[in-house]
């Protein structure tokens, strides 16, 4: 039935025809997911044994969440819904220790991601004359090659660059005349703040647009990359365990970002007691996918605050726009584009020998980019003025951080009791940023 709409029309599609096409496909995710013991449990704690248990899009609000925790739990295999001679493809969250949490794809599963990217560069203006260089990393983590394939698909002229390597992103934007970009927003200050010590100059560019997107970003540092570059700026949300890019990205108007229903069940609940919240007020994103048959994954907490933004855009697409991410319910950092949890740096620090019992983690700008110091105190037994058994230990940490969470922080001893300490809970974070 649906085979016989065009994307979009799809996208077109009025309130009620886009919920219908919900239904449809939730049913058929809900068959999918009850293929998995976790989601039998889950599923089958609400009364819900087969698809035909559901009968409206709001019975969703009946299920239980699933967390991230849930992801850890069920690796490898818990979600996995297809045959596993069926799956070609696997991606992983890039932030996570331990056991990742990970989603498999098969080769339709991947055709239905790839076409959500196709649409999401024409929303943006994007065509097949388009020299599209993607500076995202790629890999486990889904931001380069999942925008790749869309790219690809579309007919654009695709240079897979990945990310850092600044000189040779500039030499290939310079000779091949590179039109669109995909890059964090932090790299693209980099990459602006480089352009003249590298010895390239801005005239030789044809840059028109960035997809920027992975990390949180305010509406001052879009227009200052639109400013610099002289360019359009799109933001482009999307997690691994939705797939990657794609759940949500603005249109050429850059008034917030369709998060694409017909593909995904959007919801925001309040963050403290997850009750469902009413268009315009923030809280917490929760997401279905519906177009993923061998990971199903439904009322996922994405921990990412935001608000959908009421009304209708001009460019009439249906699907209602998210606003930019303020913020998340957890506390991972995302530092220069990577993202860490302080969990991770405390598990390296407080395994050395010789380090104290009080630490914490400052992150600031320096220049356009962040820098992470750690401050810990060291214990009595290491001489605060042993300047070389100090150098020794700082290099230690410096090493095991940048195995552990790919960074190299500056750090910073103290001797023991001079960090501050709080009344309740400790307070391990000062973002200065
Ligand atoms: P994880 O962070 O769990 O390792 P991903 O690498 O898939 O997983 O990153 C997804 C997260 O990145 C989102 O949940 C969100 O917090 C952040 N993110 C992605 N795109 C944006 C964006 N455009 N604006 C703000 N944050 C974003
Ligand atoms: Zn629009």
């Amino acid at each position: 039935m649906i085979s016989c709409y065009s994307d979009s029309e799809i996208q077109m599609f009025d309130h009620e025809t886009l919920r219908a096409l919900q239904l449809i496909r939730f049913k058929k995710i809900v068959s999918q997911a009850l293929k998995t013991e976790f989601y039998r449990t889950k599923l089958g704690s609400v009364g819900i044994k087969h698809s035909s248990d559901i009968t409206s899009i709001n019975d969703i609000q009946k299920i239980p969440f699933t967390t991230k925790e849930d992801l850890r739990d069920t690796y490898p295999y818990g979600l996995l819904a297809a045959d596993k001679d069926d799956v070609v493809r696997m991606h992983a969250s890039s932030g996570t220790t331990g056991k990742p949490t990970v989603i498999y794809q098969t080769q339709s599963d991947l055709d239905n991601w790839t076409n959500l990217t196709v649409r999401s560069l024409i929303a943006t203006g994007c065509s097949h004359k388009d020299v599209f260089q993607n500076m995202m990393t790629y890999g486990l983590f889904t931001g380069g090659i999942g925008l790749h394939y869309g790219a690809e698909k579309l007919g654009m002229f695709v240079i897979p660059a990945s990310s850092g390597n600044t000189k040779r992103q500039f030499m290939l934007m310079k000779d091949f005349q590179t039109t669109v970009v995909h890059a964090t927003p932090s790299y693209m200050l980099h990459l602006f703040s480089e352009i003249e010590p590298l010895g390239f100059d801005l005239k030789d560019f044809k840059i028109k647009k960035a997809m920027i997107g992975a990390e949180p970003h305010s509406e001052e540092i879009r227009r200052k990359i639109e400013e610099c570059f002289g360019i359009d700026a799109y933001n482009s949300y999307g997690l691994s365990e939705m797939n990657g890019p794609s759940v949500a990205f603005e249109c050429e108007h850059k008034n917030g970002m369709h998060l694409w229903e017909d593909s995904y069940i959007l919801e925001i609940v309040d963050k403290n007691n997850l009750t469902p919240l009413e268009d315009g007020n923030l809280g917490e994103l929760v997401l279905t996918n519906l177009i993923r048959e061998s990971t199903p994954i439904i009322r996922y907490r994405t921990r990412d605050l935001t608000k959908v933004i009421p009304g209708d855009c001009p460019c009439g697409r249906t699907a209602r726009r998210i606003d930019r991410i303020f913020g998340r319910t957890d506390d991972m950092l995302i530092i220069n584009g990577v993202n860490v949890f302080p969990s991770q740096i405390e598990e390296v620090i407080m395994k050395m020998p010789s380090i104290g019992n009080n630490y914490r983690i400052v992150i600031r700008k320096k220049g356009i980019l962040d820098q992470l110091i750690i401050e810990t105190e060291v214990n009595s037994e290491i001489i605060i003025d042993d300047t070389r058994k100090l150098y020794a230990l700082r290099d230690r940490i410096k090493e095991e951080l940048r195995a552990s969470i790919t960074i190299s922080p500056q750090i910073e001893f103290h001797e023991p009791g001079r960090l501050p300490v709080q009344q309740g809970k400790a307070i391990r974070v000062v973002d200065e940023r």
